[in-house]
């Protein structure tokens, strides 16, 4: 039987650099997990590739997708839909590889209750001034909206309950090593491996 592969779900609050670390993650050769591309229905930001960074859907072709259960998971975040399209999702953890998911927080609830054993990881900004900060000087955000944000970031840090490790994104390559030695671990857990060598020895 085809060992399963890990589902990997890095999240946190907003601002916090969960982009920026899984596209760290993603440019370093030796990645060795399946990037998730989400459905969303906000506009694509210059650069931004259709099926690349993301789906790019309309609210009608994104509601067509709850109704049809095509999405594990999915949110309404700052006006807009984000979900996790399910078949790929499914289709790579059967076919033995990990799969990373980067998404906020509600929909990281969501896939812990589908997903117990996943492997949640919590991405948590150094302090609260710093993440103000990060969000204030990204500069493309309106006064109420960084408003918005740092009140549900306040709320979302209270959620780091519900996750197995807590990185700190103190600098992006040092959370990325973090993560990627997390995901070794897991690997290594005892129940993950142990039916194996059930395995070896009962072919003695
Ligand atoms: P952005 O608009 O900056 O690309 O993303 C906004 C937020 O949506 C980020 O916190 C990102 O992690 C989250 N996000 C991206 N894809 C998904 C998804 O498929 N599901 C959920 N729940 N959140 C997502």
């Amino acid at each position: 039987m085809q060992e399963k592969g890990l589902l990997i779900v890095l999240s946190g609050p907003s601002g916090v650099g969960k982009g920026t670390v899984r596209k760290e993650i993603f440019s370093q050769p030796d990645t060795a997990f399946e990037y998730s591309v989400s459905a969303t229905t906000r506009k694509p930001r210059e650069g931004e590739v259709d099926g690349v960074d993301y789906f790019f859907k309309t609210r009608e072709q994104f509601e067509e997708m709850i109704e049809n259960d095509q999405l594990l998971e999915y949110a309404e975040y700052v006006g807009n839909y984000y979900g996790t399209p399910v078949e790929y999702v499914q289709q790579t953890l059967d076919a033995g590889k990990d799969v990373f998911l980067e998404i906020e927080v509600q929909g990281a609830g969501q896939v812990r209750r589908k997903f117990p054993e996943g492997l949640f990881i919590f991405l948590a900004p150094p302090s609260l001034s710093e993440l103000e900060n990060r969000i204030v000087t990204r500069g493309t955000e309106t006064e109420d909206l960084i408003k918005g944000r740092m009140k549900a970031a306040r709320e979302e840090l209270e959620m780091m309950e519900l996750y197995d490790y807590v990185v700190e994104n103190d600098k992006v390559e040092l959370a990325c090593e973090r993560v990627k030695a997390i995901v070794v671990a897991e690997h290594c857990r005892r129940e993950r491996v142990q039916y194996r060598y059930k395995k070896m020895l009962e072919v003695d």
